[in-house]
């Protein structure tokens, strides 16, 4: 089997209602969904998100071509080391990690399809039998939130997350509306960056009345000692996020003690196997992963709690985001949690079912917004 084309599609994904989060408020994002093509009709689908422009995803993807068509698709290891040898990029960072990432996971999905087993067990087997996803609150103030948790609840989630970095009263009003909703569940707060180190540490200090499980990425995205700085000034865990894209960053990280916790995908690190050694990296310093979602669709959280069966060190209230979407572009399997959970899946390669359709329209509706400008 040998690998012919590789293929992008964007796609504009709309979502349920608006998203607030740190100083922002979105009513879409932008995918890529990403098909390997073999020789034998056995096609690999992944997807590349975070907001680069399509165009230079795919001709990243073109280029990354030219060193994979005509090699075998199950040789994935060695395929990678073409494409990271083409642009001297070994664990190289943003941008490059998402793109290669995405073929790599598509590389598992034609691997998995070929040998008809789901990748989870290709990577060595499954060591839970399911994964725990937290419940994402949103909404545009303390009400909005609040209506939120009391579904969470009511759905049976024990981990709720919602976004901070919002303003200091605002953050006040809406950490305690939710906080009064869910009880004694955990709740999860993510700044994004949104703090410089003081403002981090003051609020910190100030919504930990709330008990807060963690706080995420409270302070600057690029600085590990920021995080760190925070980390020992106040009476929360904390966790990194979007800070890590490599093994050396997560190594770092652990070294230094910076995070109590890992927020992290096989975006960031480049695909299942990095993922993996990351994961590996942290266990041995003691520290958890967590699941990162970004503005992803089903395609991505498939492969992502496939990756997650296999993970010892995985904490509960993982991230999953598909379900912002006002429409998702995979027909199978449900993958609504069930009390806050999913099980076991069979189906080979990362198991989900394309809805063409689906894709289709979401296609459409970025062509439509790259012609009128909207
Ligand atoms: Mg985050």
């Amino acid at each position: 089997m040998r690998i012919t084309t590789i293929h992008a599609t964007p796609l504009l994904l709309a979502f349920r209602e608006p998203y607030y989060w740190a100083g922002r408020c979105d009513l879409d994002a932008v995918a890529v969904l990403v098909e390997v093509r073999t020789d034998e009709g056995v096609s690999g689908y992944a997807e590349v998100t975070g907001g680069y422009p399509p165009v230079a995803i795919d001709a990243a993807l073109q280029e990354i071509g030219t060193v994979l068509i005509g090699l075998s698709p199950l040789d994935i290891a060695g395929s990678l080391r073409e494409v990271h040898h083409l642009y001297g990029l070994t664990q190289a960072g943003n941008f490059a990690n998402l793109i290669v990432g995405a073929v790599e996971m598509a590389l598992w999905d034609i691997m998995g399809k070929a040998l008809d087993q789901p990748v989870y067990r290709l990577l060595g087997g499954a060591c839970r039998g399911e994964v725990d996803y937290f419940a994402f609150v949103h909404g545009r103030d303390a009400e909005e939130l609040a209506e939120d948790a009391r579904e969470a609840v009511a759905a049976g989630y024990s981990v709720v997350y919602m976004k901070v970095g919002r303003g200091e009263s605002e953050d006040m009003e809406n950490v305690a509306a939710v906080r009064d909703v869910i009880g004694d569940r955990r709740l999860r707060l993510d700044a994004n960056g949104a703090w410089d180190v003081r403002d981090a540490i003051y609020m910190i200090r100030r919504l930990a009345i709330y008990e807060p499980d963690w706080i995420e990425q409270p302070a600057h995205t690029k600085s590990i000692a920021a995080l760190k700085h925070v980390k020992e000034s106040v009476p929360v865990p904390v966790a990194a996020d979007d800070l890590i894209y490599s093994l050396f960053d997560v190594y770092e990280i652990c070294r230094q003690r910076a995070a109590d916790v890992l927020v992290l995908s096989p975006h960031e690190t480049g695909g299942l196997a990095p993922f993996r050694k990351a994961a590996g990296i942290a266990e041995a310093a003691g520290i958890a992963i967590n699941l990162h979602g970004r503005f992803v669709t089903g395609v991505t959280d498939m492969a992502l709690h496939y990756a997650a069966l296999t993970i010892p060190n995985l904490t509960e209230g993982n991230q999953i985001m598909h379900q912002i979407l006002r429409e998702d572009i995979i027909s199978a399997p449900d993958i609504t949690p069930r009390s806050g959970r999913l099980g076991m899946y069979d189906a080979p390669g990362l198991g989900f079912q394309l809805d063409d359709e689906a894709v289709g329209r979401a296609a459409e509706l970025y062509s439509r917004s790259v012609t009128t400008g909207t």
